[in-house]
């Protein structure tokens, strides 16, 4: 087997991985660049038959998360090349579509269970359910020729999900070859991040809510579904209700798990924003709001009940906020990647809550491991060979796992597994 990066060998986002045995071929991931706008890059990497489908020795496409990087590029192949994902993680992209550009109805042709093997040509597949900030994301083993190589895709061992990771290193596939992420590589010790786990995350949005007089603001990704937990948590140690908009409800349910809080909970609201309304209203799809009907908010019921909730925000929704009067002595808590407050958008958030008289608080740890995790699974997984992907500095593996072989590689350069 002889595999090739097309796209995370020297940067974090946009990961493709090529593989070929016996003349047959296999891609793991096909994502955006994290910098490329989703619905304009439309560019595909170097392999053949991917835009056209015409090419029987290309048998599919593992898709091993729903994030952007990883799968952003495979509405863009043709849909004759066949797409294996997490099934979950399916669901939940193809209900974001009615509410975001990030969502997408992938048709897969199978879905990937966690640690229940399956066969694609001469590859043998196992995916490794993995703790992750997207919702049923998977480690893959991919058995060909007598050789084996585990694509770590992305993963984390600080996050509600912890034990899943744990359980990795307790009982590691056998692996020749570890293609491993390296997002943090760089990080020399893990406190210059602020927060680093997911619990730490629900203490700091906990002494929030508590000691916030008015609303409390809560701006995260409505996939982040770790993120949900760890918030809903929170408010409920707060005694507050927890008010989802519809998008967040409608993933929550999309989840299938009866153990994420979903509208039908005694302590979770629903607020249907302005733009949710008329998104509904202009595709007619009244359907999508019946299930939420005996939680839902109305805007001029917040300012009465302000002190008591903690309301699920995205920017879009501030002038509707500040005409239901509902702002006064509220909080904002910023839960994601700091980095997008520097960017126009976040500026203009951060310039709103100002005017608002908003304090924004920052609560977030990152949905990727640390090196010392890293360093455990190395450890505990042994493989002959360390690949660096996902990551813009490969040559630090050098340093960071001095103890085992370390190859760094090229985007586009074949080498044996
Ligand atoms: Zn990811
Ligand atoms: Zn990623």
């Amino acid at each position: 087997m002889r595999a090739r990066i097309h796209g995370g060998a020297v940067e974090i986002g946009g990961s493709c991985v090529e593989l070929e045995h016996d003349s047959e071929r296999l891609v793991v991931d096909l994502g955006l660049p994290l910098d490329a706008r989703l619905d304009h890059e439309t560019w595909l990497p170097a392999i053949a038959g991917l835009a056209t489908g015409d090419d029987p020795s290309l048998l599919g496409i593992l898709i091993s998360h729903g994030h952007p990087d990883h799968y952003g590029r495979v509405p863009s192949a043709s849909e004759k090349v066949p797409r294996y994902i997490g099934e979950d993680a399916h669901r939940i992209l193809k209900e974001a579509a009615f509410f975001a550009p990030t969502g997408v109805d992938l048709k897969p042709a199978g879905f990937l269970h966690d640690r229940r093997p399956f066969e694609i040509g001469p590859f043998k597949v196992t995916p490794y359910l993995s703790d992750h900030s997207a919702f049923d994301a998977y480690g893959v083993l991919i058995e060909a020729g007598g050789r084996r190589l585990y694509y770590s895709g992305d993963l984390r061992g600080h996050g509600r999900k912890a034990a899943v990771f744990e359980r990795l290193l307790r009982d590691p596939p056998a692996a020749d070859v570890l293609l491993l992420e390296g997002t943090r590589i760089a990080e020399l010790t893990s406190s210059a991040r602020g927060l680093e786990t997911e619990k730490e995350v629900e203490d700091a949005a906990f002494q929030l809510f508590r000691q916030t007089n008015g609303v409390a603001l809560a701006l995260y990704s409505a996939q982040n579904i770790d993120r949900l937990v760890s918030l809903y948590k929170a408010a409920k140690r707060a005694d507050r209700l927890f008010v989802l908009d519809l998008y967040g409800a409608t993933i929550a349910a999309a989840t299938n798990r009866p153990t994420i809080p979903q509208a039908s909970w005694a302590g979770v609201g629903v607020f249907v924003p302005l733009s949710q309304r008329i998104r509904v209203k202009r595709e007619g799809a009244f359907d999508r709001i019946a299930p939420i009907r005996s939680a839902r908010l109305y805007p001029e019921q917040l300012a009465e009940i302000a002190d008591r909730v903690v309301l699920t925000f995205r920017a879009s929704m501030s002038a509707e906020l500040a005409r239901a009067k509902c702002l006064a002595g509220a909080s904002a808590l910023w839960s994601m990647w700091p980095g997008y407050l520097e960017r126009p958008s976040g500026v203009e958030l951060r310039s709103w809550l100002d005017r608002h008289d908003i304090p924004l608080t920052i609560a977030h740890a990152s949905g990727h491991a640390t090196v010392a995790d890293l360093k455990r699974l190395v450890a505990a997984m042994s493989p002959a060979r360390v690949v660096p992907i996902h990551t813009a500095a490969p040559e630090l593996f050098l340093d960071r796992f001095s103890d085992a072989c370390v190859e760094v590689h090229s985007d586009g350069e074949w080498w044996s597994v």
